[in-house]
């Protein structure tokens, strides 16, 4: 079994981005070499900016090369949530927001030709309780009324066509999401960052910030200083001490998957016959696809627990009943892969980005990051180049952890994850 997220085993090998000498001075440094710096250093680059990107390890080895390679519409709150929060039009908005995202993945792929297999599979959101399919049934309407997205709702016999599996209680199809292999657009988003003018440095960390007395910074880093008229924190949920402003108000999730041995068309047919993304509505849900080769990925939260190599394979343990429990038939398959990574939640559920004490970020996806990040990077873009109003997030502000001393360690979280694992075992 491989411990290595299977999206980044199956990629091209990745160039050696490390060793470069830094430059003295740059218009813009990105902070982080995911999805959101990547796109970032690629817009920004696109402008004409003298583009610096450091990354602590290799591009790709957070989040970003880690994830369940789903590109899926819809908010990270109900749509009902946002309405109450923000009122109906704001709600549009930042929805309308997220079903750009989507496009914006879908336009740099083909602008850039990054084969990556992008293509708009659909997610089927399934039911596990009943309760659960009739608030869909409320969503489906509220969704078709007030946001413009057309979905389709499943009943259990319905969605024999669409699940090998008797689990659920039918489910709600939205037909935009879109499936693709995140460690191929990962690696073609880094080339396009370089052909756009970018330049990448790994294995580089930045280590301190100063600000300047004339404006801008100076950033230093595992491999010396460089000073920026910009700088961009793209670090999300493995954001460090370099950056404690954004570690008081992320609270990062381990999230874990196991990918099976190739299971031959047909048999990967009968368990997701049209190819959808799956997400489950548990508390402490399933992330479930088929991978081009006709594997299962099945991932989850599993455990409260960070993401290491031993916890990694501890967590793959629990997926792997739970994938049986869903498929009885995959019991005796083998598992080749199992990784995990952590996923970067805010207070609210919500992303946020802007600019804090002179600095740009954004972060804080709460698992919606492949489009949102990507988005997010040709968002900054505009508003590094003087169009604060292009930040679809703004006004949000980005709220503190509201617990006393915290400082990026959620210790809280088994509590409240032993809480909504006895939800879900309510049937
Ligand atoms: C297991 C898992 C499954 C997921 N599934 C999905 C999914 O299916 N769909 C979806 O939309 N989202 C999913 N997500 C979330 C999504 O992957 C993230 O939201 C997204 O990748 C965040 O991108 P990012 O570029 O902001 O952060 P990251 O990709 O995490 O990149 C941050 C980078 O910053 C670097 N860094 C940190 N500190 C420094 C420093 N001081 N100096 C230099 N570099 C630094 C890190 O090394 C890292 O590479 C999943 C996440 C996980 C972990």
């Amino acid at each position: 079994m491989k411990q290595i997220p299977y999206w980044l085993d199956t990629a091209p090998a990745l160039p050696d981005r490390s060793g470069k000498d830094l430059p003295d001075e740059a218009d813009v440094v990105v902070i982080g070499g995911g999805l959101t710096g990547l796109s970032t250093a690629y817009h920004t680059a696109r402008k004409g900016a003298r583009v610096v990107l450091v990354e602590k390890d290799k591009v790709g080895s957070g989040a970003s090369g880690r994830n369940g390679s789903m590109c899926t519409q819809g908010l990270t709150i109900s749509p009902g949530e946002a309405r109450k929060r923000y009122g109906q039009e704001r709600a549009r908005e930042l929805y309308d927001s997220f079903r750009e995202a989507v496009d914006v993945v879908e336009e740099i792929t083909r602008t850039e030709e990054i084969d990556c297999d992008f293509h708009r599979a659909g997610r089927l959101g399934v039911a596990f309780k009943p309760q659960h399919f009739e608030s869909m049934r409320a969503t489906q309407r509220d969704l078709a009324d007030n946001f413009g997205h057309e979905t389709q709702l499943l009943t259990r016999a319905e969605l024999k066509s669409e699940l090998g599996s008797d689990y659920y209680h039918g489910a709600l199809l939205d037909p935009l999401s879109a499936a693709l292999h995140v460690g191929k657009f990962v690696h073609g988003l880094a080339e396009a960052a370089e052909r756009a003018g970018a330049q990448i440095h790994e294995r580089n960390a930045a280590t301190g910030l100063t600000r300047l007395p004339g404006g801008g910074f100076l950033v230093e880093t595992l491999h010396g200083a460089i000073r920026a008229k910009q700088v961009m924190a793209a670090t999300d949920a493995y954001t460090d001490k370099a950056l404690p402003w954004f570690r008081k108000r992320l609270i990062n999730v381990g999230s874990f998957i196991i990918v099976t041995e190739p299971l031959g068309e047909a048999r990967a047919k009968a368990l997701i016959p049209n190819g959808r993304l799956v997400v489950d509505s548990k508390n402490i849900g399933h992330y479930i696809r088929l991978t081009p080769d006709n594997r299962l990925a099945f991932g989850g939260r599993a455990r409260f627990a960070p993401s290491d190599p031993a916890s990694d394979v501890k967590s793959g343990g629990i997926l792997k009943r739970e994938m049986t429990e869903i498929f009885p038939q995959l019991a005796g398959v083998r598992i080749d892969y199992v990784w995990g990574g952590m996923v970067g939640f805010s207070w609210d559920r919500l992303p946020h980005a802007g600019e804090a004490n002179g600095l740009y970020y954004s972060m804080g996806y709460c698992g919606h990051g492949v489009q949102m990040a990507t988005y997010m990077g040709r968002a900054v873009a505009e508003m590094m180049d003087g169009r604060p109003e292009a930040n679809p997030l703004r006004g949000l502000g980005f709220p503190k952890v509201p617990v006393p001393f915290y400082n990026g360690t959620p210790w809280f979280l088994p509590f409240g994850g032993a809480y909504y694992k006895a939800k879900d075992k309510l049937r």
